[in-house]
């Protein structure tokens, strides 16, 4: 059990964790990427006060360092849903759960159902978990759509399960994806069926599969706890950080703009104190 959950590894993720750290909590940071996904094309940084020019990733793994060093334990894992419980929360990952007695969610900009079908058809073929889902379509053709690198993992797995994988990144990059894993060179534009998933439409032409694997940077974060209140598809919260859902707290370009490096960490660090706070008055 731990004091506080810190769902992100980008700057505000990373500032939190440190800032609880410094107030003696037992703090675990979970995140999908080792390096956000934001910092790591990011490649000279002029408006960080006190380094001029640094880079993207160096900025990430500076700030990575310093948490480690402060006692953050951290774990590569996307979250997938967070339930309340009497401690505190339990947080649900894609291959692992933790508890905590508070959660700071620091998620990056928040996502949204973006391919058109995609609302109505989730579920229904339309899937976000390869390790969840990937079973229900053994034997059968799929296609992953895909913002970041880790969706070739996602591709690996399924070719292992499912007749045909088709692989569609939204990304640029070598592309590493084993034999039976077929490249689509185009940009995903629907997703079509009746009650089911039936094809894909892209650039590249149409596909049949029996299922979509969606890889994002994130989830929509009222996915990952139905009920987290909302205001301009921003995670919405007071100035002490605090979301609607008392113990449970949020930070950097899940709560709104400026999308800036400087208003996460520092958010990240509100929020860390609040969540100290939260946990001392309980
Ligand atoms: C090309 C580029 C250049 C930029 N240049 C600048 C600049 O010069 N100056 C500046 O101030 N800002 C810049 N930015 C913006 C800056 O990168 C962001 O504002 C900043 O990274 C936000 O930090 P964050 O921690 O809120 O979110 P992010 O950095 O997006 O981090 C979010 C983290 O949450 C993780 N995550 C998301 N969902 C889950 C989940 N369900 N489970 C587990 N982990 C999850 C992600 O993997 C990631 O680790 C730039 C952005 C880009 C893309």
């Amino acid at each position: 059990m731990y004091d506080l959950l810190v769902v992100g590894g980008g700057p505000a993720g990373l500032s939190a964790a440190l800032n609880a750290r410094r107030r003696n909590k037992k703090v675990l940071l979970v995140a999908k990427e080792t390096i956000s996904s934001k910092l790591r094309p990011a490649g000279r940084i002029e408006n960080y006060p006190g380094l001029p020019g640094v880079s993207g990733p160096e900025l990430a793994e500076r700030f990575r360092e310093h948490a480690v060093a402060a006692g953050v334990e951290i774990k590569k894992e996307e979250v997938i849903n967070i339930q309340p419980q009497e401690s505190g929360f339990f947080v649900m990952g894609k291959n692992e759960g933790f508890e905590a007695a508070a959660v700071i969610l620091a998620t990056g900009a928040p996502q949204k159902a973006t391919l058109p079908g995609e609302v109505e058809l989730a579920g229904r073929g339309v899937s976000y978990c390869a390790t969840c889902d990937g079973m229900f379509f053994r034997g059968r053709d799929v296609m992953v759509i895909s913002q970041l690198p880790a969706g070739e993992e996602e591709a690996a797995f399924l070719a292992g399960i499912c007749r045909k994988v088709y692989y569609l990144p939204e990304y640029k990059g070598e592309y590493n994806l084993p034999p039976g894993v077929e490249l689509v060179n185009g940009k995903a534009l629907r997703l079509e069926g009746e009650g089911q998933l039936e094809r894909v439409v892209t650039t590249a032409g149409e596909y049949k599969v029996a299922g979509v694997f969606l890889e994002r940077a994130g989830l929509p974060p009222e996915q990952l706890y139905p009920g987290l209140a909302m205001a301009d598809e921003a995670i919405q919260v007071d100035r002490r950080m605090a979301t609607n859902i008392p113990g449970l707290f949020a930070a950097g370009d899940c709560t709104g703009r400026p999308w800036q490096i400087a208003k996460a960490v520092g958010e990240g660090q509100v929020a860390a104190l609040s969540a100290v706070q939260y946990l001392a008055e309980r």
